[in-house]
């Protein structure tokens, strides 16, 4: 009975030890596994080498395997202690938002157009591609204050800045353009003060029938010749000319939309249109559709030193006519100096424009434009 207790016992303590060399070996083993640690650093850390992290009394050594320390990600690596090697990792966190700076409320007016990154600078420690937009909820064309927000976001981070955006009303043009629709009515004045009306199509201005590159006439318009008045004064003046010894003619009187539409598009193709434009109207934009005006003898600036040129300058007045086209006049009138092209306008006003020989243009007497 003695000798199996005492068996026993031996088995008994036999397991015991087995036990307590298996707890042994479980903690060696796991003393083994805290080398396996994984290591932690922030973007842009130093890339930890042997020594920085452990004991100076355990001698590892370190190899990773290729690290960017600015990108967040887990790097593998080998320690050896003892003749042997341990994985090990390295995660690189980026612990830093991005940074946003120069946030402030952005004020345009409506219809501008807004730059949001104008003044924002923005910058993150980490080599991410940036995820950058603005949030919320805005009209460009509707005046308004907008609640908005900048929002930029790395791997790991987001930063946000509120601000606002301030949509202005567009004061002055919403002005310009109430002027415009009261003067588009029949209220219209020129800027010296003449009234500008239109009657069947036609332009008149202070009672004047205009036609220049700003007053078309319609298509349709074709009084079928030069108008009595124009013929009765110039046979008048055709015959006080000759008594001077001076031959007068009409080289081209009334023309037709559709004629000087064949005209214009003539000069155009051989000068091209901006050359064609200083010296031809574009159709229903010529006086000669008027049956008021007229070219006479010669169609050369030369014509301005012979002397039916110099006598036409001179006395057209006295019979109601204008040179139309002076010769300092092409910023007003928009064509070059045509001494031959008269226009009538009644001897009043051709005198009053005439001003003793230094003519004024009939635009810069009215007050009105001459543009395309
Ligand atoms: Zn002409």
């Amino acid at each position: 009975m003695k000798k199996k207790k005492i068996k026993v016992k031996i088995i008994i303590i036999v397991l015991i030890i087995i036990l307590l060399l298996g707890v042994i070996v479980f903690l060696l083993s796991n003393r083994k596994e805290s080398f396996k640690e994984s290591i932690t650093i922030n973007i842009g850390d130093k890339i930890p080498k042997s020594n920085d992290y452990f004991t100076k009394d355990i001698k590892v050594k370190i190899k990773w395997a290729s690290i960017d320390n600015y990108k967040v990600n887990t790097y593998k690596g080998t320690m050896s202690y003892k003749n042997k090697d341990y994985n090990i990792k390295l995660i690189v966190k980026d612990v830093n938002p991005p940074k946003i700076e120069g946030v402030k409320d952005i004020t345009i007016t409506v219809g501008d157009k807004v730059d949001f990154y104008k003044d924002i600078k923005i910058s993150d420690d980490s080599k991410d591609e940036l995820d950058k937009k603005v949030e919320g909820k805005y009209n460009l064309k509707k005046p308004n204050t907008y609640k908005l927000k900048y929002i930029v976001k790395d791997k790991s981070n987001t930063t946000t800045k509120d601000f606002k955006l301030i949509v202005k009303k567009k004061e002055e043009v919403k002005k310009e353009k109430t002027t415009n629709n009261t003067t588009s009515s029949s209220n219209k004045t020129s800027s010296k003060g003449y009234k500008v009306e239109k009657r069947n199509g036609l332009y008149y201005v202070n009672g004047i029938l205009i036609a220049n590159k700003t007053y078309p006439l319609p298509s349709n318009y074709n009084p079928g010749g030069l108008l009595e008045v124009f013929t009765t004064n110039f046979n008048k003046m055709k015959n006080d000319a000759k008594r001077d010894g001076i031959n007068l003619w009409i080289r081209s009187g009334f023309r037709s939309y559709s004629y000087q539409q064949t005209l214009y598009n003539n000069y155009a193709a051989r000068d091209g249109k901006a050359a064609a434009d200083t010296y031809s109207a574009r159709p229903g934009h010529s006086e000669h559709q008027t049956g008021l005006a007229a070219d006479i003898n010669s169609l050369d600036q030369s014509f301005a030193n012979t002397k039916e040129g110099k006598w036409l300058n001179n006395n057209c007045y006295k019979y109601g006519f204008i040179i139309r086209y002076t010769r300092n006049g092409q910023g007003e009138t928009g064509y070059i100096f045509e001494p031959w092209h008269i226009r009538y306008l009644g001897t009043d006003l051709a005198k009053t424009l005439y001003n003793n020989g230094n003519w004024i243009t009939l635009e810069n007497y009215l007050g009105i434009t001459s543009r395309y």
